[in-house]
């Protein structure tokens, strides 16, 4: 049978589409059906959300439908940005009431409480007032003054943040402690988009939300998608290396991504919960292979944070991510699960630990 590709509307072509585009999609399925990649990208969640989807026509428009009306409801309950959002509200409340959420946001928060700990505060959905103090993808973000900084200390402690589980409430009991998932949602969303492709039926997908990467089966034509992992050297574009994949997430998190420039220095997003900076180490990519997009999105954040060293450690002493992680030397250190997907596809860069 021959896959048509017959639609294409996207307003943004990432590396994932770009690479799935260059490679053709060529073949054949074992079934006697039709089918066209259908691609969308919507703006959500603070970014671009590219859907791609194969099915007929009809069906796949249905289907990226469903996804975004699932994404909108992610958004409504968790963005900071709706003025009503459960997070808003929770944060509102804060020193005060318990709020009742939904369960999509009361999951996170039980897993944002969770990830603290396990990665020794890397990763802390309790440091909103930190991320609202940078600014960082606001509209003038600066440096704050470091008394600022320091009036926040001692207060992105979780075990402040109570959860009734039975009733779904939540309460900030700190009154200087404010909760951002904006570290979180998106891999969440991602998971979650995946689920309503496969509820309608959908075997080849790939959902592609601002750099949290899930592929759906394998390309159509048989083979694997390779999906690329950006070069987080700035102006110059492309890949380092490809990882080939089905049935998996691939999210990357760097310095790259979101940043201001001050003093001609760059300031980035990923902030560093013991400095208030952000973090400052060896890495400027760390990329993460796992089951769950959500799992992907909270420790490549935590690893930027952990720094080579103990990222590394830490990956290898989960049996349920893998990695691949790039310092300012360009060097690539690749988890040892993980090299026999992983090959290098920049000269530039040098793969330390083949
Ligand atoms: P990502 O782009 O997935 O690496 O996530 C970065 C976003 O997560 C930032 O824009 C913040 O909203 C939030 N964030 C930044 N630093 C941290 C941190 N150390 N722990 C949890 N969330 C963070
Ligand atoms: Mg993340």
């Amino acid at each position: 049978m021959n896959t048509k590709k017959k639609y294409i509307k996207t307003t943004i072509i990432l590396i994932a589409a770009l690479l799935l585009l260059s490679f053709g999609i060529t073949s054949c399925s074992s079934e006697e059906e039709e089918f066209d990649l259908v691609q969308q990208s919507r703006f959500a969640l603070g970014t671009y959300n590219q859907v791609t989807v194969y099915a007929t026509e009809e069906l796949a428009n249905e289907v990226i439908d469903g996804i975004f009306d699932r994404v909108a409801e992610i958004e409504n309950a968790m963005s900071l940005n709706v003025a009503d959002s459960e997070i808003n509200q929770l944060n509102e409340a804060r020193g005060e009431a318990f709020v009742t959420v939904s369960e999509d946001t009361f999951k996170l928060l039980k897993r944002g409480k969770e990830v603290a700990e396990e990665t020794d505060g890397a990763f802390n959905i309790g440091i909103g007032q930190l991320i609202a103090l940078w600014d960082i993808s606001g509209d003038d973000p600066q440096v704050p003054p470091e008394e600022e900084i320091d009036t926040l200390f001692g207060h992105f402690d979780l075990n402040q943040l109570e959860l009734r589980e039975d009733t779904l409430e939540a309460r900030i009991n700190d009154p200087m402690m404010t909760i951002d998932l904006g570290g979180i949602a998106k891999g969440y969303a991602v998971d979650e988009a995946i689920k309503v492709a496969k509820d309608y039926g959908i075997e080849h997908a790939i959902i592609d939300f601002g750099g949290d990467v899930y592929v759906l089966g394998g390309n159509p034509n048989g083979n694997e998608w390779r999906i690329g992992i950006t070069n987080p050297i700035i102006g110059e574009g492309g890949v380092v290396a490809r990882i080939f994949s089905s049935d998996m997430s691939i999210v990357s998190s760097g310095d790259y991504e979101r940043y201001f420039i001050e003093n001609d220095r760059r300031y980035h997003h990923i902030l560093d919960p013991e400095t208030g900076f952000p973090a400052d180490n060896e890495l400027n990519s760390v990329t993460i292979v796992s089951d769950t997009a959500l799992d992907g999105d909270i420790y490549s954040t935590a690893i930027f944070v952990m720094g080579l060293d103990k990222g590394l450690a830490f990956i290898e002493s989960l049996d349920s991510i893998e990695g691949a992680l790039i310092t300012k030397d360009n060097d690539v250190y690749v988890s040892s699960g993980l090299s026999e997907r992983f090959e290098m596809m920049n000269e530039s860069f040098h793969w330390v630990n083949e």
